[in-house]
């Protein structure tokens, strides 16, 4: 009996680890700032010490207008108008590696560009858009299922150095809610909107748990999302072009580092663009990486567990977020419901025997 019921113990635990059930309906307006004065939110604000953070002028305008560079303190380090990048990623450690990534999504043109990346045997950082993530939960899963590398983009896409501390904290969590009710995953990698950040930002973020990815530079921003404009085939074969002449020039002296590119799963448009420029990858000998393995993160996520195969039964359920893992994470909401189902089955034998 004492064995019986420390297998019901376990069982139980398994169970209450694993993520809430997705539900669109607990999930603030879309495409807008966040409340802050929700208890979500309130409870979320109890939990990080705000007072530390720099205090700098919170800017105005989508995308904020700089004022003149002399007024604007040095120790701000504000990307947008000081070109100032501080810690922020901005590079793979290796020459010759390409880190793919899209912003954006997930929208309905989503699952096109998957077929193609693993027809090209690739994976990818989604930097993705709570908003959307809320809209599109079944390819926000299929994302992860198929491996790729899921990190935030905000719930609204404001730029960050307008927001409050706390629109800042409620942009991040909620985004990060959604994508944990999802997939069981606790996100650790974030790309602030247009690259919009400064210190009081990366001050928020960081205490956060998240690490900062920009692109490595203009050159390496594809400005896909132009073309929705006008997206003409005359349009887009000039953009990969354009595009590919700037990879093939890297590829030929990549120098120190590897590059980290911008694209977005965001329009047919730029799904096309994606589609017609990863060939470039072969013929300019570049190695494309999601931003985790780029960087050689085993632990993509911040609830990631290292996995343990030992062959011993009763794992803990929980799982690294690595793509060769993703298949067994028990901490999807589906997971969770096989989870209580063979546990439920088990107690019930258990129980009948006696
Ligand atoms: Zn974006």
């Amino acid at each position: 009996m004492k064995t019986i019921l420390s297998t019901i113990t376990i069982t139980l635990m398994a169970a209450a680890t694993a993520s809430a059930a997705f539900n669109a309906a607990e999930f603030p307006p879309l495409n807008a700032v966040p409340p802050t004065n929700t208890p979500q939110v309130q409870e979320w604000l109890k939990a990080i010490n705000l007072a530390d953070v720099p205090v700098f002028p919170i800017h105005t305008g989508n995308p904020p207008a700089c004022p003149a560079i002399a007024t604007i303190p040095a120790d701000q380090c504000w990307r947008s108008c000081q070109s100032c990048r501080g810690d922020d990623i901005v590079t793979c450690p290796t020459p010759g590696v390409w880190g793919l990534t899209f912003d954006d999504g997930p929208t309905t043109f989503t699952p096109q560009l998957l077929t193609t990346l693993k027809e090209n045997k690739v994976k990818a950082t989604f930097f993705v858009m709570g908003t959307n993530v809320v809209q599109n939960p079944t390819i926000l899963k299929q994302e992860f299922d198929e491996g790729h590398h899921l990190a935030s983009h905000t719930w609204s896409h404001h730029p960050l150095t307008t927001l409050t501390n706390e629109q800042i904290v409620a942009e991040l969590k909620w985004t990060e809610k959604a994508v944990f009710d999802i997939t069981g995953m606790q996100m650790k990698y974030v790309r602030p909107p247009y690259g919009d950040i400064d210190n009081r930002v990366r001050a928020i973020v960081k205490k956060l748990g998240y690490i900062i990815v920009d692109w490595t530079s203009d050159v390496f921003d594809s400005k896909d999302f132009s073309l929705n404009a006008t997206p003409t085939e005359a349009n887009l074969a000039a953009a990969v072009t354009a595009f590919t002449a700037s990879m093939t020039a890297y590829g030929a002296n990549p120098g120190a580092k590897g590059i980290i590119t911008l694209e977005h799963d965001l329009y047919q448009v730029t799904v096309d663009f994606a589609k017609r420029l990863l060939p470039v990858a072969a013929s300019a000998k570049l190695k494309i990486q999601a931003i985790d393995d780029c960087l050689g993160d085993k632990l993509p996520y911040q609830n990631s567990k290292a996995s343990v195969n030992n062959g011993t039964t009763g794992g803990n359920g929980t799982s690294t977020g690595k793509p060769s893992d993703n298949k067994s994470s028990a901490a999807s909401s589906i997971g969770t419901k096989v989870v209580m189902t063979v546990s439920l089955a088990v107690i019930a034998a258990a129980l009948s025997a006696f």
